[in-house]
């Protein structure tokens, strides 16, 4: 789970990379980093932290060129540390190439032994690094004949953006797993995890990249190329369920609209409970909750507020402290909560404790009966393809029954949505391509 953002051809583009890049900040916190190309030299900067801890405006104006990629992220492969930012920076046989990488290459390490066997000192303990390492080994004409060479040895999933002078170079795993969305603006090309990025930084979205295909933009100009054969989409779920920013589109289908239709199908399912209100675990929770609210006709209220403001480096409390931060990102409103039913809606359940404590505060708040409703079918499953889902031992549901995750979490009844509505909402029928293995526990081959 991470962001990335591409934009050719303006004299702006420092500038509007930040903005997609802000734009897409929900996909990551940890480190944010940019490269831009003047045509002939490519400059760097990444740093740890928000977009805008990270580009302050002299960062942004040493950035100089007519190109930018840029990269947000949130870790899965690789420790948290500033040699993992990305974009990557090589300098090899083939010039210098940047990569910004949204996925998880899953043979990674045995590519990156042999590559080791041969020579290769690896900078970083990404994933990533290894398609700059195969690239430089194995060449073609030029980079796109050069990546279209190596990029079918990777396994996994990957959305890559990659730039060297006086290119840009989008590529797409032959599942099409992660997302990326082309765009326009002006004479601009944009290349984006998600559409809104493309939206707020002015341009229109031209269509998906597909699975096995990469994108070339150089001297203005665009072209495809398949590296793989073509193949259905298996998206990843996820992206409508927890990732995408509502205003996003995906597969076809905003993701705010499939949200709604996720709360109304899970208000069938759960049709004849009673209920003073329903409310949402802010801010994926919210949209949930008015959809469940429209068609279950229980009146939608704020629960909870969240604070926008907590960033991801407030003081590691100690236990007396987080006794008093417990509120701080998300405070109960007792006025509303106070003596009532409540049906609380969250995107999914993973190990448990978020739903667990937000349980607590509604005791503590005064509520009469909770009802938590999950949007989300149980997660039995780890993901081998970029989620931060973790070890099999640690998600709840691979333990437990939903009795007893009941029971864990505090709440007085528990429903997960089933995976049949989720796939419906998403737009997807019975031909369903999306990826669901944390749901099933069945993984593409
Ligand atoms: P947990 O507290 O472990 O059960 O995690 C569930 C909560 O984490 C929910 O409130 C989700 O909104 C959120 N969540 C779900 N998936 C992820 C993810 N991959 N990374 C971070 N948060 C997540």
């Amino acid at each position: 789970m991470c962001g990335i953002f591409g934009i050719t051809d303006s004299k702006e583009a420092p500038g509007l990379a930040y903005v997609g890049l802000f734009t897409l900040q929900h996909r990551g916190q940890e480190s944010a980093g940019m490269v831009t190309d003047d045509g002939t030299q490519l400059r760097q900067h990444n740093g740890m932290g928000l977009v805008n801890e990270v580009f302050t405006g002299k960062v942004l104006e040493s950035l100089k060129g007519r190109s930018a990629i840029g990269h947000i992220r949130y870790s899965t492969t690789g420790s948290s540390h500033l040699k993992n930012a990305q974009p990557l920076v090589l300098n090899s046989c083939l010039g210098t190439v940047a990569v910004a990488h949204n996925g998880n290459i899953t043979n990674a390490d045995r590519l990156k032994a042999s590559l080791q066997k041969s020579g290769a000192i690896f900078q970083s303990t990404s994933d990533t690094e290894v398609i700059l390492h195969l690239a430089a080994r194995y060449r073609g004409r030029n980079l796109e004949d050069t990546l279209a060479r190596n990029l079918p040895k990777l396994a996994g999933s990957y959305a890559f953006l990659f730039m060297a002078p006086g290119k840009v170079i989008g590529a797409r795993d032959p599942h099409g797993y992660r997302p990326l969305v082309l765009g326009r603006l002006g004479k601009s090309y944009i290349l984006a995890s998600e559409t809104c990025a493309i939206d707020v930084a002015g341009g229109k979205t031209v269509r998906e990249i597909e699975p096995g295909e990469m994108v070339i933009i150089s001297g203005g100009k665009v072209s495809f190329r398949r590296f793989a054969p073509a193949r259905k989409f298996t998206r990843c779920i996820f992206e409508q369920v927890y990732f995408a920013r509502p205003d996003a589109v995906v597969a076809g289908r905003s993701v705010q609209k499939a949200r709604y239709e996720i709360g109304a199908l899970l208000a069938r399912e759960l049709a004849g409970v009673k209920a003073d209100l329903v409310s949402g675990v802010p801010d994926s929770g919210t949209v949930y909750a008015l959809g469940f609210s429209e068609e279950a006709w229980i009146p939608y209220q704020t629960a909870f507020m969240r604070n926008h403001y907590t960033g991801r480096s407030f003081i590691q409390p100690d236990q007396r402290l987080r006794e008093v931060t417990a509120h701080l990102k998300l405070a109960p409103i007792k006025d509303v909560i106070k003596g009532k039913t409540i049906i609380l809606i969250d995107d999914s359940l993973v190990r448990g404790t978020t739903s667990r404590e937000i349980v607590k505060s509604l005791r503590a708040a005064g509520a009469k009966k909770i009802i938590m409703a999950i949007a989300s079918p149980p997660i039995i499953s780890p993901c081998y393809f970029g989620i931060d889902t973790p070890n099999r031992e640690e998600l709840i549901a691979n333990k437990m029954s939903v009795e007893r995750i009941r029971r864990f979490i505090g709440a007085d009844a528990l429903h997960y949505l089933s995976l049949e509505s989720l796939v419906t909402a998403c737009g997807g029928g019975k031909d369903a391509n999306f990826c669901v293995s944390c749901f099933t526990g069945r993984y593409n081959r």
